[in-house]
């Protein structure tokens, strides 16, 4: 795993925060699938650590993939 390091202000917590998790694309798709056919354990490619601070605009996007979800979470906090 992906030690939790907030994607927006890259604050590094050991409490709190939360992964969220975007709406896959298709690259990250095959590569869960391709983790599931090694049953190797590793990071998805669509979960990304936020602090307390910024998982709640974080959320509001997880229904998007992290494409377009992302760049929209840092103009918010810009
Ligand atoms: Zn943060």
């Amino acid at each position: 795993m992906m030690p939790p390091i907030c994607y927006i202000c890259q604050k590094r917590f050991l409490e709190g925060g939360k992964l969220i998790y975007f709406l896959e694309t298709d690259d990250d798709k095959m590569q869960r699938k391709r983790m599931e056919d090694y049953k190797m354990v590793g990071h998805p490619s669509n979960a990304f650590w936020f602090c307390d601070e910024h998982s709640s605009e974080a959320v509001k996007h997880s229904n998007e993939t992290k494409i377009i979800a992302l760049p929209k979470i840092k103009e918010f906090y810009k």
